[in-house]
């Protein structure tokens, strides 16, 4: 079940406070304005002042104490419309100050709950305009006086400001999100490295930028020797110590434009954009020794050792996966060369690249 005292529920009862407080406060004017003609009892005027200067506070005191704050400030918002509906018929349809209180209000309703809110906002403003009939008796005042015109200024001139900035600052905010959400979706929990999804992106946007600008790129695949040994030896917790330690170390070993990932379980890759094969070799032997040479006081019998598979990019490759292939295949003979090196792949063209350097 959804916990509607945390998230969402409480922000919405925080954003439309200050709102809410503005919008009442401003239109107790155009009310007063309207209702002073009609020579109004004691307590309407004292109803007229509560609702436009003690309600926000109310109002955002019980939602913000309810069990449910979202619904509850639906309900508030409910009842601003009633209370709307029950001052334009109390002012008997003043044009001007019945156009203000009720269309600032639809918009308020729109921009807080969409269509369902204004469909109810509405059954709530007509609600309220029965309640003050039955109560207050029917009339019509078609005259707007130039008082009144003037007391319906600043709702015309700040409300919808205020409810603009409000609107700006959510989409400043959802954008914001967007980005994390983004960002996280991108990203392997663990390790902090990109996710296998969007380093192979990557690396179709590297071979295709490779194949149009004919520029040299290399992929490497870094696999832990035993790891499965390591967890079933010291544990999951330090083998996934081990991941991170080794992500960590691979960050150290990259240029500024390389990419690393993590391919899968202990698997890592790395993308070297522009790089030949002898910069991608020095960066990851480099990082082969760095890591065999780790050593934690506390298991001094940990040992990591590394087997890298590296491929050339080479214009005979068919598809990034084709590239991968190549890759797999020299990771594949570190391995079974004794595991704990570097190997390469020459790429198909290998055989009329003499020239080419080692
Ligand atoms: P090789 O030398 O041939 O690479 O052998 P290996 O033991 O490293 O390879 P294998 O594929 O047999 O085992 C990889 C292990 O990695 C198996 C799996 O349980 C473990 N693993 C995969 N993901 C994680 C992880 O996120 N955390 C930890 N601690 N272990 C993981
Ligand atoms: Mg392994």
């Amino acid at each position: 079940m959804i916990d509607n005292r945390s998230g969402k529920g409480l922000s919405f009862v925080r954003r439309i406070y200050l709102p809410r407080i503005l919008g009442m406060a401003i239109g107790l004017f155009s009310v007063m304005a309207a209702m002073a003609p009609l020579h109004p009892p004691g307590w309407i005027w004292a109803l007229m002042l509560a609702n436009g200067l003690l309600w926000p506070h109310v109002a955002y005191l019980w939602a913000k104490h309810s069990t449910a704050p979202y619904r509850a400030e639906q309900r508030n918002l409910l009842l601003d419309s009633l209370m709307g509906g029950f001052w334009v018929a109390a002012m008997h349809f003043n044009p001007l100050p019945t156009v203000t209180i009720l269309s600032m209000m639809t918009m308020n309703n729109v921009a807080a709950g969409g269509k369902a809110l204004l469909a109810r906002g509405l059954l709530g403003q007509l609600a309220g305009m029965l309640l003050a009939s039955a109560i207050l008796g029917s009339g019509l005042q078609l005259q707007t006086s130039a008082l009144q015109v003037w007391a319906c200024l600043p709702m015309l001139a700040l409300y919808p400001m205020a409810l603009g900035w409000v609107c700006y600052n959510l989409a400043i905010n959802l954008a914001d999100h967007k980005r994390q959400l983004s960002a996280l979706s991108r990203t392997d929990s663990l390790t902090g490295l990109l996710n296998h999804g969007s380093w192979k992106d990557l690396l179709l946007l590297k071979f295709q930028i490779s194949r149009q600008q004919r520029l040299p790129a290399m992929i490497a695949l870094i696999d832990i020797d035993h790891f499965k040994a390591i967890n079933d030896t010291y544990g999951h917790v330090v083998g996934d110590c081990v991941l991170r330690h080794l992500s960590q170390e691979l960050q150290r070993s990259l240029g500024p434009d390389d990419q690393a990932g993590r391919y899968g379980g202990d698997e890592f890759c790395v993308i070297f954009p522009g790089a030949d094969q002898a910069r991608a070799g020095l960066a990851m032997e480099a990082l082969r020794e760095r890591v065999n040479a780790y050593r934690n006081p506390q298991l001094p019998m940990l040992r990591i050792s590394l087997s890298i598979g590296l491929a050339a990019y080479d214009e005979l490759l068919k598809s990034p996966e084709h590239w991968l292939e190549h890759a797999d295949k020299a990771l594949y003979a570190a391995k079974h060369q004794g595991r704990d090196q570097v190997s390469f792949n020459h790429g198909p063209a290998a055989p009329l690249r003499l020239a080419y350097p080692d």
